[in-house]
Formats: C-alpha cells, structure tokens, sequence
C-alpha cells in the first residue's frame, strides 16, 4: 500500500480546498490536495463567483463605504442575534485581511463589484453596494496545456460551445450592430475566440467563477503544491480524540497519507447523496442540484462515522434558485439558473398551479423558491410557471432565450417554452384554470399602470430596482402582459449550494456531538455548515465563507504545536 507523510491533507479541490492548499503552502506547510475527478474547480468553477466580505477594502478603494459592524446589524436582523455568534464575528474580522493576504501573497485577486444590494435590502444594516467582490478575470493561457484541468463553466453559461462572457460584454455584444465601437469590441472577442480554439479545448478569456479556479490554480502551479488527482479520501486515521491521517482510493488502489498538522475536509458538501437530501432537504425533496457531481457527501459522512455534530437545525438545508430545463441538441438535459436576468423584469408574472401570483418575482433567487416551497404546502407550485408575452421575450429574453432572439420558435419547437396566442390556449398547455389565468394577468396589468404591486410589492426593493429595467415606468419591475403570442417556462427548486455541514467552531475545527472540537480535523466549504444558519444574505454568501474559513482553518492548523501540546500530532 501507498504511504505518504504530509504536514496537512487537504481533500476536494473546489475553491475551499484550493484556497487551503495555497494558504498552508504560503505558510510553508509540506501540503498535499487530493481531488476525486481529474479537473480542479468543482461547483466553484461554474459558479458567478461573488464573495460576500463586508467592509473589504477593494471596494473601499473605489469609493463604496461599509463595515463589519453594519454587515453585523443586518445579520442580526436577518438570522438573529443568538446563530453562530463567534462564526459570524470570526467571518466578519478576519473577511478583508484575507482577501489582501491572498493578493498580496498569490495570483489571486478580487475587484468590486460596485452597486450590488444585498438580497434582503430593506433589512436594518442591508448594504447597497460594496460588500460583494469578484475575481479579476483571468488570461487561461498562463495554465498552458494544464488549463484543461479547470472544469469549465455550465453550457449554458457560454457561447459557440466554450466561449465565457462577462455582464459588461453583453451590451455591445447585443448592440454589435448599432455602433463602431460595439462592432470592434464583438469582433475582437470573437477573434480572440477563434485563435483560442486552436489550440485550447474552449476560450481562455475567462471570468466568475472559472477565473477564481484559474488564480488559484495557477497560483498553486507556481508554488509547487501537488495535486492527486483521482485521489478520494474515503475515510480519516483516528477517532474523535484525534485524527492522525486519511485512507485515499486512488486509481484503485488504496493510499494511507499520514498527516501530522491535520487534515481538512472540503469535498463539497451532500448535494448528490439521496441519503442526506432525503434525511436535510423539504419534502418533496428537490430532484435537481446544480452543484457537481462528484460532490456525494464524502466530507459529511466521514465526520459523522466520527461522531461529528451536523448543523445548522433549522433550516431548508439548501441555497437555492429556480431552474428553468434545458433540451440540448445531444439528447441531454441542461439547468439554467434564473439568478437575476429576466424575472425581476416588467413583464413577467410566475404562477402556481392554480394560477396565481404567490411571491415578488423580483426577490432573490433564494427566497424565490423559499416561496415556492411554501406555496407548494397548499397549491402544486413545483413546478412554477413564469409567464410573459412577445414583447418581453424580445427585449430582456427569458432563461436560455437571449433578448433579441431572431428564433424563439425554436424554444417552443424543442419543448424549453410553451407558447399560444391567447391566455386561455396557454392555461390549457400548462394546466391552470383558464379563467383564473385570465383574472391573474388582468389585475397585474393592472398594477402595470398604476406603478404598484398591492399584492407582493414587486419593484418596492432597492435589490428588485436593481435587476428592473431603469427605463421603465412608472415601476422598473412591473409591465403589461398583454401582446401575443404568450409564453410559459416551467421552473423548478435547485440548489446552488447546500447549506447543512459539519459543525464547526470559529477555526472550522469540526465540533463533536458534545460540542469538544476534534484534534485534527477540519471542515471548509459546503462541507462545513453554513455560517449564514442556512440564509441568503447576498451575493457570494458560500464563497465569502468558504475562502476565509479555509485560511483560518490553516492557520490553526499550523498553529497546533504550541495551542494543543498534548494532541497527537506534537512532533
Ligand atoms: C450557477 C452557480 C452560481 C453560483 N454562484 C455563486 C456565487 O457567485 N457566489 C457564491 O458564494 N456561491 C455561488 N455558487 C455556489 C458555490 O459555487 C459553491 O457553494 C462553492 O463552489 C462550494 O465550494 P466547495 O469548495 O465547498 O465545493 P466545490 O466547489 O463543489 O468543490 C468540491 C470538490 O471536492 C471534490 N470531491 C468530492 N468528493 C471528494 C472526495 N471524496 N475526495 C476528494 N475530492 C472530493 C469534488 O470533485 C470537487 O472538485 C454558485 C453555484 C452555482 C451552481
């Protein structure tokens, strides 16, 4: 059998573990980061790549004022005072320094993202800008023949098959036709694209997300930390008096990685193991997950055998959105996510299967399906149906359909939309009463001149006014439904993220069922439990936590000679 001695094992290379690899190389720990599938990136790799770090200085720098004491007020507000108060604390203390650590130190840096409401914004404390961060988007060619080992983003996420765009390309990509300037800033993307795909598996210009993979990856290339890939912890060395090392199954084979400062779980958290979606999750438990694959609950089933504490209690245990299903021209199925781009747009009304409004549509994605898990306790609500008309499919587009679209039919002729050209036909197609449709869009129309939503307030938020349409009014968020033909989309509950874990303390040193912290053992990622107590704060609410609590959990880790002298790994 293999045998390998380390200072910290590291298991699971999304972003938790690749920044705990990189923070303990920094540190000049001897690391080693075992990853089950052969890329680096997991759901990190196709996600937006927001950070929520209140009072981070890059946006301080670019004239966005906020603290960690607002941040705390607004937290307090939305999960109460009593949840995780040493987490939270630790979260909000240690979130700035560790984003300039990292780009002090690494390749890995963050920019503003400038105005961004917080998803509660009218919250005590709520931030209107500032507090999220993106990664500075990333030149993939620096990775060389190795950038094949970043998961790419979702398919549905790029063009001509692996070309990334960013929010400010889509203006003059849309408007390519209208001006020079629009025309010269497409054309170049597109050549750029083109030289890629030469030699490159997809487009090296990359962003969200896939960038922060990127930086870190390239970040621990440049440093030398070794990477196993097909490398599965499946269990640790030790009991909860002590964790001594890990058994790995790589490539069949078993491996012992003997680890003398600990070793630190990140493999994702439970979203692909029926086994816990069933015992965590609502009924009826959601059938989709965005998160990847690989991600089965390994990290979670470890520290439970070893009589680990799961947290948080009360929760859905999910960080959720709507999903809208995609037909691909292969035979598969895709997801898209409806995170901000069209339901908080005038024009668009979603419906239970009664056919009634039953939410804002211009909440986050989160409380979204937090609504229609409510709605669903009384009227079928899973699937929801988001309803527009021509217009709006022209102008903001919705889901994979781009605004603009010149051929919509083809959404309808492949079953992603379904389409009539009166509200009766189209209640028919999606099963609702057609009277009770009729009525529903009538009285939104209705809300449609006068500005105001009686019913659900859409557009009353400063975060539904954010992803409105400015130009619209008397109400960015609301509009008529009115020119035919009319279409509905089916969305379903997905998580992007699960929030039930491992419980930890503030160094994300796993707690046992007593609440003692296990010698040895840590958890970061999804497979610590969310610091948030399983809410939705804002944009970036499990990479923010994620990246500081794997950095703090090395810290400890390298720490552990002179605070736990009698542990087992004195030496
Ligand atoms: C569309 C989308 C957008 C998102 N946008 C954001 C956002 O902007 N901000 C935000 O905060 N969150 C966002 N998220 C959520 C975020 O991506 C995840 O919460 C985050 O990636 C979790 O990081 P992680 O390191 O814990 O897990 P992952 O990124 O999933 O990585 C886990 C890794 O562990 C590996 N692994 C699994 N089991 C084992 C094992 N036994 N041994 C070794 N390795 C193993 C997996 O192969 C994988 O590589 C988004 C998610 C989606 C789907």
């Amino acid at each position: 059998m293999d045998e390998r001695d380390v200072d910290l094992l590291i298991a699971g290379a999304g972003p938790a573990g690749m920044t705990a690899a990189l923070v303990a190389s920094l540190e000049g720990l001897d690391v080693l980061l075992c990853e089950k599938s052969d890329q680096v990136g997991g759901t990190g790799a196709t996600s937006a790549g927001t950070l929520w770090i209140p009072g981070n200085r890059q946006s301080r720098a670019a004239g966005f004022s906020d603290s960690a004491e607002a941040a705390d007020k607004y937290l307090d507000a939305l999960i109460g005072e009593g949840t995780n108060r040493a987490l939270r604390d630790a979260y909000l203390q240690s979130g700035p320094d560790v984003i300039d650590d990292l780009a002090a130190r690494s390749e890995v840096r963050f920019i503003p993202c400038g105005p961004h409401p917080d998803y509660r914004s009218n919250l005590p404390g709520a931030a209107l800008a500032g507090r999220a961060i993106i990664p500075k988007p990333f030149d993939g060619r620096k990775l060389g023949a190795d950038f094949a080992r970043v998961r790419p983003p979702i398919a549905e996420f790029m063009l001509f098959g692996g070309m990334m765009i960013g929010k400010a390309d889509i203006p003059p990509l849309l408007g390519r036709f209208r001006s020079l300037s629009n025309f010269i800033y497409a054309a170049k993307l597109f050549a750029r694209y083109l030289v890629d795909r030469i030699r490159y598996p997809r487009g090296t210009r990359i962003m969200m997300g896939n960038a922060l993979i990127g930086r870190l990856y390239y970040s621990l290339r440049k440093r030398g930390v070794p990477i196993l890939f097909g490398g599965e912890i499946v269990d640790v060395i030790g009991d909860r008096r002590g964790v001594t090392g890990a058994r790995l199954r790589v490539g069949g084979k078993d491996m012992v990685v003997k680890a003398r400062k600990g070793v630190v779980l990140a493999t994702g958290g439970y979203a692909h193991n029926k086994r816990f979606r069933d015992r965590f999750m609502p009924q009826p438990v959601p059938a989709h997950s965005m998160s990847f694959s690989g991600n089965c609950g390994d990290g979670v089933d470890i520290g439970e055998r070893l009589g680990a504490a799961i947290a948080p209690e009360r929760c859905t245990s999910g960080l959720w959105t709507p999903v809208s299903r995609v037909p691909r021209a292969d035979g598969s199925e895709g997801l898209f996510p409806h995170l901000v781009l069209d339901r908080a747009k005038p024009g668009l009304i979603a419906v239970n299967g009664a056919g009634r409004r039953f939410l804002n549509e211009a909440c986050s994605y989160h409380d979204f399906v937090l609504a229609m898990f409510e709605s669903h306790k009384s009227v079928p609500t899973c699937p929801a149906w988001l309803i527009c008309d021509a217009d709006f499919l022209r102008r903001y587009g919705l889901g994979v359909v781009y605004p603009g679209h010149r051929h919509p039919w083809k959404f309808v002729e492949n079953g992603y939309l379904l389409s009539a050209l009166t509200l009766d036909a189209l209640a028919g197609k999606i099963g609702v009463d057609a009277t009770q449709l009729r009525e529903t869009v009538a009285r939104h129309n209705g809300f449609a001149k006068t500005g105001v939503d009686v019913d659900f307030g859409k557009g009353e938020t400063e975060l539904n006014r954010f992803n409105g349409d400015a130009q619209h009014t008397p109400n960015p968020c609301i509009g008529p439904v009115a020119v035919p033909p009319f279409y509905a989309l089916a969305v379903w509950p997905a998580d992007i993220a699960v929030s039930t874990g491992l419980s930890t303390d503030a160094d994300a040193r796993v707690l046992s069922a007593e609440g003692e912290a296990i010698p040895g053992l840590y958890a970061c990622g999804n497979d610590m439990a969310s610091v948030m107590g399983g809410s939705y704060p804002g944009p970036g609410t499990t990479l923010g936590p994620a990246i500081v609590f794997a950095w703090r959990a090395v810290m400890h880790a390298k720490a552990r000679r002179a605070q736990e002298p009698d542990g087992p790994f004195v030496g």
